[in-house]
């Protein structure tokens, strides 16, 4: 069907007595940046791997662009997979590395070289096609993995968290770069990743996995404001639950809700606290940690639990925060930054 790259329907895949996907029904659409993200062992590479034909469902069917692919091999769908060791041939240089598939496919030498060249001008790597990847930095190497991905112009392009290997500073700029490309060559990506922080930043829409099965699907911001359970709600961003007899004195309501710590002013204890709409607790600082552009305040309170309230330091120095520790304060937020939380299961 025109615009849907990838549908799963009651997918399932068990190995032995491990059950790694426990049901799975998905569509993600073309041309969209879909991260699939979760713990370890929560079964997003098998879905993966089982949409790139490497294994074969239990249970299931799936679509890609509209027709049934569940027992083809992974040659005869249009997708190429992305792994994290790059898996570059290491006696081919980066431009043979990069038309290998081109030649598999016997196209003619020429055309082969034109289009490795633009594959590598896509990711900035002119100039590099006669190296050998050991001659290059991790960066470069994750570069030519994706060219080797694009000159096939897949419909599909599977990442197996491409970025894993990377140290932080240059996993940040290719989160950025990666994303940049897939706007510019509009093909579906399909990300997996257990970094809360980077499938936020990349992607259109977010599938949270947990013990094999999803646990919400939606945009960045759905998934961080609307979290659909306390799982979701703990594994994106800091986890800030009011729950049981704290949730009653505070909110007045039972249940467990959600509150994210950058939502939280800390104020004195004396402030004045019937703003309309807020709702307020009062406790103590039970750590206090300075961050350079913000300060994180755990507050023990005194309607029991514990909350995260995030501050931008706008005035604040880190002489100002130490002196917090022990200090008796007053939170408060709009109540429609309280969100509730219903488990799933
Ligand atoms: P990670 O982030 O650690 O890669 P993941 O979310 O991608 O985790 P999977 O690799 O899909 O998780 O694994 C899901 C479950 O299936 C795990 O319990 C894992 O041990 C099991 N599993 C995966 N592949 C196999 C296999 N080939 N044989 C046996 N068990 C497997």
């Amino acid at each position: 069907m025109e615009g849907r790259a990838v549908r799963l329907q009651g997918l399932r895949k068990t190995f032995g007595e491990t059950v790694a996907v426990d049901g799975v029904d998905l569509e993600i659409r073309d041309g969209e940046f879909f991260s699939m993200l979760g713990p370890s062992g929560s079964g997003k590479t098998t879905v993966l791997r089982l949409i790139a034909g490497f294994e074969t469902p239990t249970e299931g069917r799936i679509e890609l662009a509209g027709q049934e692919v569940t027992g083809l091999a992974p040659f005869e769908r249009d997708v190429h997979t992305v792994f994290q060791d790059y898996a570059l041939f290491p006696h081919m240089t980066v431009e043979q590395n990069v038309a290998y598939a081109l030649k598999i496919r016997k196209v003619p030498k020429a055309e082969r070289l034109r289009q490795a060249r633009e594959a590598l001008a896509q990711v900035r790597l002119e100039g590099y096609g006669s190296r050998r990847p050991a001659q290059l930095s991790g960066g470069q190497r994750q570069r030519v993995a994706l060219a080797r991905a694009l000159v096939g112009r897949p419909r599909v392009l599977l990442l197996d968290e491409p970025l894993g290997a990377l140290d932080l500073k240059l996993r940040e700029q290719m989160q950025l770069e990666l994303k940049a490309l897939q706007r510019e060559v509009g093909i579906t990506f399909v990300f997996v990743t257990h970094d809360q922080e980077e499938a936020l930043t990349m992607s259109d829409r977010i599938a949270v996995f947990r013990q094999g099965r999803l646990e919400q699907v939606g945009t960045p911001a759905e998934i961080y404001e609307r979290p659909a359970t306390s799982f979701v709600a703990s594994f994106v961003g800091t986890s800030n639950l009011l729950g049981g007899e704290a949730a009653r004195r505070v909110l007045g309501t039972d249940g467990t809700h959600s509150i994210r710590p950058e939502k939280i002013r800390v104020l004195k204890e004396s402030a004045i606290a019937d703003e309309p709409g807020h709702a307020t607790a009062t406790g103590t600082v039970a750590e206090v940690v300075y961050l350079g552009d913000s300060t994180r305040f755990l507050v023990d309170l005194d309607a029991g639990g514990r909350l995260t309230a995030l501050q931008q330091n706008l005035e604040t120095s880190a002489e100002d925060v130490a002196a917090f520790r022990g200090a008796r304060v007053r939170l408060a937020w709009h109540r429609r930054h309280t969100v509730p939380v219903p488990d799933a299961r």
